[in-house]
């Protein structure tokens, strides 16, 4: 959703206020791309300071699956955020993509809701998502997901020393 920021531009001190729908289906990060399962509208402040300074204002709240970092099963995570960013539309683009690290939510004098919601996601982002804290995850050998069922392989990293000696020996044959 784009919120043309040119109205709140022309007034010194004016305000804009505006509750759009969040239209991205999905976040696309390096690790990969979470879906969105659950959405708010976003409300959004825009306030004029000076010159093209602006005060961007946005709060909401939604749910993305995030795999489990043990067993990868989808865990729904929910993020409320609620920031505010001082933004200089003034600046010439390359100043404004450092400013913005990077992430171009403004485009001319175009908001784009998403982006800056995705900016501020990225941010919020949790280091380690777990289904439940005694997750079992998944068995190294087969991939049996450990907490549905069990199986009879022998962990390999029970004894890391010896996995060490065995590569070593591999290594050897292979010279
Ligand atoms: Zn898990
Ligand atoms: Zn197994």
């Amino acid at each position: 959703m784009i919120i043309n920021l040119s109205d709140v531009l022309s007034d010194q001190h004016k305000t804009v206020e505006e509750t759009v729908p969040l239209t991205m289906d999905e976040i696309r990060l390096k690790s990969g791309n979470y879906p969105v399962v659950e959405r708010e509208p976003v409300h959004v402040r825009v306030e004029h300071v000076k010159g093209k300074e602006l005060l961007i204002h946005a709060d909401t709240s939604l749910s993305v699956n995030i795999p489990c970092d043990r067993c990868l099963d989808d865990v729904r995570y929910e993020f409320v955020p609620n920031f505010t960013k001082h933004v200089d539309v003034g600046l010439s683009d390359a100043e404004l993509t450092e400013e913005l690290d990077e992430s171009n939510f403004i485009d001319g004098y175009h908001l784009d809701v998403d982006a800056l919601l995705a900016n501020e996601l990225v941010s919020e982002w949790p280091v380690k998502v777990l289904c439940r804290d005694d997750c079992k995850g998944l068995c190294r050998v087969c991939g049996q997901n450990l907490n549905t069922g069990s199986c009879d392989c022998e962990d390999p990293g029970l004894d890391p020393r010896m996995s060490v000696v065995r590569d070593l020996f591999k290594n050897f044959k292979e010279v």
